[in-house]
């Protein structure tokens, strides 16, 4: 594409925004506009730049003349202003993609229904602590694109959606990373996990037989989808259930073994700084990249032992009376709800609720008859908890602030127990964000 051809950019986030900036830096002409408000911080950089930019609605001739047009992940594809677009034929893609353009690190991508942020966190903390100059971005932290346009990298690991990969076509992940596909989102496509597990697979496009996929042997649906498409890149599964691969990760007496074409790094599990067992599946993705970076045996373990885990992922946030309180406010669909209930062997006292995103309860009811002993709901609408439990726990309550669910669990529970906040649903309807749930759980839980 020429020079000073000129970008639309849609929404004025952290990927517009970082858009906005590297296509300026890379010769084109730019507009940004948002059908909202656009925050103060990133419009002070807007101004700083010069950018052009509006908020609070689309101009559509400013927008259908352009040559490209970067879109936020957060806007779907069924909205006027991209409707218009795609019938035009003017291409819409996505930051990543754009940013994809005008780098020469080395790419490791990193996508799953859960997972996520843990593992690309983890990967970058073992990465720098190698001495590598390694970026972080995507999902987490500042945009892929801004990091493009202001630093140098010889390597960034990128959190990735399925969003995001939707904007996606000539990207190539160097190395790249499929955790696990579970439903979610569905409300973004149209009620249909083939369509959401197949978004997710695009983090293979383009991918050579130079280049390496780490992926989750345990999960079905990857496995499924792997036999029926023909790929040419090398394989590096990772499993909890079987024991030999000739390359991969996998467990041996209570050890990690991880295999890549040199001597297997071994690793007892007890060491790992993430406990649980999804995280031992975070923990081998993370190591067999670390070790296609070729990064040293004793580094790798170091980093994966001193790691500091995340706020609101299964953080242990206080003990009253023996009462154990953990705060997985990031738990918004019901896998990730599973992995919680999974790892606990005391009686839970579960705060459950919220925007529900298409959950089927069914998958977690082995968990709940074992571990439950009440249900907490904290939601506008906590209908489909009741449907779903009401006959299998005995006390089942309703709450509608965080004060509240908090006070109800704590009378619930005895010594011993846990009182779990791992909602599986979004948190929209009573909160600003996961981040702002779990901050006031931790707040009330501190103030018992
Ligand atoms: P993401 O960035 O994909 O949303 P996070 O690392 O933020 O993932 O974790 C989200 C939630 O999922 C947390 O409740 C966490 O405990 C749980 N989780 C983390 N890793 C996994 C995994 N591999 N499988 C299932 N659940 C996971």
């Amino acid at each position: 594409m020429k020079r000073n051809t000129k970008i639309a950019i849609l929404g004025g986030g952290e990927s517009g925004t970082g858009a906005a900036i590297l296509a300026l830096k890379e010769g084109y002409r730019v507009f940004l506009s948002d059908n909202g408000s656009i925050k103060d911080k990133y419009k002070s950089v807007l101004k700083n730049y010069e950018i052009g930019f509006e908020e609070n609605g689309h101009t559509l001739s400013q927008i259908l003349d352009a040559g490209l047009v970067i879109k936020s992940p957060g806007i779907p594809n069924d909205v006027q202003v991209v409707r218009l677009l795609k019938e035009r034929g003017i291409p819409v893609i996505s930051e990543i993609e754009f940013a994809g353009r005008f780098t020469k690190a080395k790419k490791i991508c990193i996508t799953g229904s859960n997972g996520k942020t843990t593992t690309t966190l983890l990967l970058h903390h073992i990465l720098k602590n190698a001495g590598l100059n390694a970026g972080l971005a995507g999902n987490v932290g500042k945009s892929f694109a801004w990091q493009v346009a202001t630093h140098n990298f010889d390597v960034v690991v990128l959190e990735i959606s399925s969003f995001q990969l939707d904007g996606m076509s000539g990207f190539k992940a160097d190395i790249a990373i499929l955790l696990n596909i579970t439903p979610d989102h569905l409300d973004r496509y149209e009620g249909s996990f083939e369509k959401y597990a197949q978004s997710k697979f695009r983090i293979l496009q383009n991918q050579t037989e130079n280049d390496a996929l780490i992926y989750c042997y345990d999960d079905p649906v990857i496995r499924q989808q792997l036999e029926e498409k023909e790929v040419k890149m090398q394989r590096f599964p990772f499993s909890l259930k079987e024991a030999a691969f000739e390359q991969g990760a996998f467990l041996k007496n209570k050890n990690i073994v991880i295999k890549t074409q040199n001597k297997p790094l071994i690793m007892t599990l007890e060491k790992l700084a993430l406990q649980g067992k999804h995280n031992i599946y975070n923990s081998m993705a993370a190591g067999i990249a670390a070790r296609l970076m070729d990064l040293r045996h004793d580094s790798i373990k170091q980093s994966l032992s001193d790691f500091h885990n995340i706020p609101h992922r299964l953080e242990y946030v206080a003990s009253v009376h023996g009462i154990t309180f953990i705060n997985d406010s990031k738990a918004t669909n019901l896998n990730s709800t599973w992995y919680a209930l999974e790892y606990f062997d005391n009686p839970v006292v579960w705060i459950a609720g919220g925007i529900d995103k298409g959950n089927d309860y069914n998958m977690i009811n082995d968990l709940v008859k074992e571990k439950v002993k009440a249900i907490v709901c904290l939601g506008v609408n906590n209908e489909k908890l009741f449907d779903a439990f009401g006959k299998m726990v005995e006390t089942m309550v309703e709450t509608t602030t965080i004060a509240q669910a908090v006070v109800s669990a704590y009378h619930l529970a005895k010594k011993g127990d846990i009182v779990l906040l791992s909602p599986a649903c979004a948190s929209f309807d009573l909160f600003e964000n996961y981040e702002d749930r779990g901050n006031q759980f931790r707040e009330v839980v501190r103030s018992l």
